[in-house]
């Protein structure tokens, strides 16, 4: 069983602190995913849990023992990284059976674990190739499989697909997503891609600059994301954002932006009319409607993705972005209507960013 628990870590390079106070449960069985902007300290989280990085300040406790002073051997881990790092002087057999050969464990054991995890992975025909003998997304395989014959108490993937072609990743996805379902064992998994972040996850933890901005589901992320950082970075195309301020005429509350741009608010915010603050809305949650009750916009680009069209234009002076899934012909220099979807707008906070 494999709970990993987080507690206030710290890590810095010299001056530089790169984890600034992290804590994070994660259960027994766990799919998490760390996802954020490169530089933001995915990596350096994930070689802290592994043993490969001192912890600076804090602990880390896999199963309840603390790890901090284990070196990473001695935490029942195995690693996936996105170079695979494979020895191109074994065999996929030999790859996979090392670390169980290191441990001087039998030879008959180590082939039938080697099996087995051929066998799960579907390597059964590749045993006895080199590395250099494979594609990238068979390298790929061998690497889980090496891991998986470890039989570890958590998996730490490292971008692990980050080096395959757009198709053979998803693919991938899938498996890596069947694997975990089959094999159950905790999962910390590092990507920047933010589909891959939400498709494979039980919960996502969005880090930005050294710290979790928020900890959820992908519908809790989608749907309340806590802060513009976090709203920006979940979904794609991304958000809009419009600046102004929350006005009351009469009944009706209403976000009027910067540049003059009203749209309706379902609830009253908590906020006196004066704030200035944030409004968000998502591509595919703006509709066409007629010109008497829509928005203006003027359309600048149309991008046909075949499924739907994203047009990209101008709200008075915002800039907009429309994901329309009903194949309407809108074309460059068209003036179209929109209204936001009700009950899916958010409000933040101008200044700290919160959602209100
Ligand atoms: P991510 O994986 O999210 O892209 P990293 O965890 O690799 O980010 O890096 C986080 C920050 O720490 C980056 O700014 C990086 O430059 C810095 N960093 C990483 N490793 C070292 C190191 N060995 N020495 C100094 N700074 C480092
Ligand atoms: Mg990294």
């Amino acid at each position: 069983m494999g709970s990993v628990s987080i507690d206030n870590v710290f890590k810095a390079y010299g001056q530089v602190e790169v984890i600034k106070g992290v804590s994070l449960n994660i259960n027994d069985g766990e799919f998490i995913t760390l996802v954020g902007p490169s530089g933001c300290g995915k990596s350096t989280l994930l070689r802290m849990i592994s043993g490969l990085e001192d912890i600076s300040y804090g602990e880390i406790a896999i199963n309840k023992l603390v790890v901090n002073n284990l070196q990473p051997k001695d935490r029942d881990i195995a690693m996936v990284f996105q170079n695979y790092a494979l020895y191109p002087h074994m065999t996929v057999a030999e790859n996979m059976g090392f670390a169980m050969k290191l441990k001087k464990v039998d030879k008959v054991k180590i082939q039938s674990a080697v099996e087995e995890a051929a066998e799960i992975l579907g390597l059964q025909p590749l045993l006895a190739r080199y590395p250099k003998q494979l594609s990238g997304g068979q390298r790929q395989r061998v690497a889980m499989g090496r891991a998986i014959v470890r039989k570890p108490q958590v998996f730490l993937f490292d971008e692990p697909l980050s080096n395959l072609d757009a198709k053979l990743r998803v693919q991938m996805r899938g498996e890596i997503k069947q694997l975990h379902q089959t094999l159950g064992i905790t999962t910390v998994y590092v990507t920047h891609d933010q589909i891959e972040a939400m498709t494979l996850a039980d919960r996502i933890v969005v880090m930005n600059k050294g710290l979790i901005e928020q900890v959820g589901t992908p519908r809790e992320l989608f749907d309340k994301p806590a802060n513009r950082f976090v709203a920006n970075f979940i979904g794609s195309p991304a958000m809009n954002f419009l600046e102004g301020k929350c006005e009351q005429f009469g009944t009706q509350t209403f976000f009027t932006s910067t540049s003059g741009v009203r749209l309706p608010l379902e609830q009253q915010p908590k906020i006196s009319d004066t704030t200035k603050a944030v409004y968000g809305i998502r591509p595919e949650h703006l509709k066409l409607t007629s010109a008497d009750n829509g928005i203006e916009v003027k359309v600048n680009i149309t991008e046909d993705t075949g499924s739907d069209i994203i047009v990209l234009g101008k709200c008075g002076t915002d800039q907009i972005t429309i994901l329309l899934r009903d194949r309407e012909e809108v074309a460059p220099g068209d003036i179209i209507h929109i209204t936001p979807l009700p009950g899916e707008s958010h409000l933040f906070n101008a200044n700290s960013g919160r959602r209100i």
